[in-house]
């Protein structure tokens, strides 16, 4: 089976203000759905075929530049949409609130630190929160599609929460101002399911 583009679990203006309904659109149905056809492309008729998207980012030969670019877009956007709610916004609980609070002394601590690896990343990329088995949470940021499952990438671990930094993701609404998009991006972040990928790759 090819990979298929996922729906989004909202509709395209769900999270304005703070992400416009004009980007979720070209982001959603023309450049995901991009990354997802070129992988399909990438892996069809070689070993890579049927294999699911986390044992092929996994075990990936980072010199095979299609499979590298397209399976890390089809997979970032894939958790970035799973992770943003109309009804985000507010601090973690429970066991991921404790990890983050004890990585990063606080939720406050955590979104500078978030904030500052997102701002920084020159040119395009994401940044992520990953967690190492036993539970210990990293901040981290990759270049352009690149994800922190791919061999010698970012900080290893497994992405539980993903920003994509990429001009696509913030231009028509913020133009250069990166900082404003990422600081809207806190309103509308899903720890409920966060909190989920924490429990499930910890
Ligand atoms: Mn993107």
């Amino acid at each position: 089976m090819p990979f298929e583009l996922p729906s989004l679990p909202y509709a395209h203006d769900a999270l304005e203000p703070h992400i416009d309904a004009r980007t979720m659109e070209i982001h959603h149905g023309k450049h995901h759905n991009g990354y997802t056809t070129k992988l399909n492309a990438a892996i069809a008729g070689t070993e890579l075929e049927g294999k699911s998207i986390d044992t092929i980012l996994t075990n990936l030969d980072m010199s095979n530049g299609a499979v590298r670019n397209n399976g890390g877009g089809f997979y970032n956007h894939s958790l970035f949409w799973s992770i943003m709610s109309p009804d985000g916004g507010g601090s973690p609980s429970g066991e991921l609130g404790n990890a983050i609070d004890e990585a990063f002394d606080s939720y406050d601590g955590f979104k500078e630190k978030f904030s500052a690896s997102a701002g920084t990343r020159f040119g395009s990329g994401w940044a992520w929160l990953c967690v190492h088995k036993g539970g210990k949470v990293e901040i981290c940021s990759t270049p352009n599609q690149d994800n922190p499952l791919m061999p010698g990438v970012g900080c290893g671990g497994y992405p539980i929460l993903g920003l994509d930094v990429w001009e696509h993701a913030y231009y028509l609404n913020y133009q250069n101002r990166r900082p404003d998009y990422v600081s809207a991006f806190f309103n509308v972040i899903n720890w409920d399911k966060v909190n989920e990928l924490y429990a499930a790759s910890k």
